[in-house]
């Protein structure tokens, strides 16, 4: 398992991968993750400080990921992380966490000293797609309200059931709202092997060859292609 990378990509960054607690909102189709959850405290830490370690500040700007939210940190992680950010120079810290954490969100940008990006996996706009084909347990009215918490969200692109008509749908209210968008292929795993639309993906790639040049947008083909995490064992 990759853990530290240098992703030299639109938005220039050091990324680390860490272990956490589960996630609290466990049951989306798409999430094989399990391997990176731990009730075991110290081991959580000891991840956290090895992977810390390697940080040099070299763009000022830090992305932490986990499998889950950054909520799901014990409080120890988010003190050698800020550490981290004050000792590094860090100017713009990017984190993942569940929409369900949204009135929480003010927690982490008045702990830490520098610009926060709270990136939240609306995977889709499409509330009936979002609940029975992703199974993603999210509620919100729209964009106009997940905007009033955060301008990063990431969308997911791939699962049957989605079609050309909602990912055409979902792209354009991502680009008329938000500041940072991830667009994350699905890739394939134990959960969506099967689920994996192979056909929409091409569509997909072909229709927006373009997005990756887009101000603000990141399209993310493979986990991977960020540097953490392990080449998937699906083909
Ligand atoms: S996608 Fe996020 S909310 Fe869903 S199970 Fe995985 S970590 Fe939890």
């Amino acid at each position: 398992m990759k853990r530290y990378s240098i992703y030299e990509g639109k938005y220039p960054r050091e990324i680390v991968l860490l272990k956490s607690f589960p996630c609290e909102f466990k049951g989306c189709a798409f999430c094989d993750s399990a391997h990176e959850h731990t009730k075991n405290e110290g081991e959580i830490v000891k991840v956290a400080a090895e992977e810390f370690s390697k940080i040099t500040g070299v763009y000022r700007r830090l992305e932490v990921l986990n499998s889950a939210s950054f909520f799901d940190f014990p409080v120890q992680v988010w003190h050698m992380l800020k550490d981290v950010v004050e000792g590094r120079g860090i100017e713009e810290l990017m984190v993942e966490a569940n929409w369900n954490y949204r009135k929480r969100f003010k927690e982490i940008t008045s702990f830490f000293n520098c610009k926060i990006r709270i990136k939240v996996g609306i995977e889709t706009f499409d509330h009936k797609i979002r609940k029975e084909v992703l199974k993603k347990d999210i509620e919100f009215s729209g964009p106009k309200e997940v905007i009033k918490y955060t301008d990063s969200i990431k969308l997911l692109i791939g699962m049957k059931g989605q079609t050309q008509k909602s990912i055409r749908h979902d792209i354009s209210i991502a680009l008329s709202y938000f500041d940072y968008i991830s667009v994350n292929l699905v890739t394939k795993n134990r959960k969506t092997s099967s689920k994996h639309d192979k056909d929409l993906i091409e569509w997909f790639k072909e229709e927006y060859k373009d997005l990756q040049i887009v101000p603000g947008v990141e399209v993310i083909q493979q986990n991977i292609d960020v540097g953490v995490g392990r080449q998937s064992l699906f083909q």
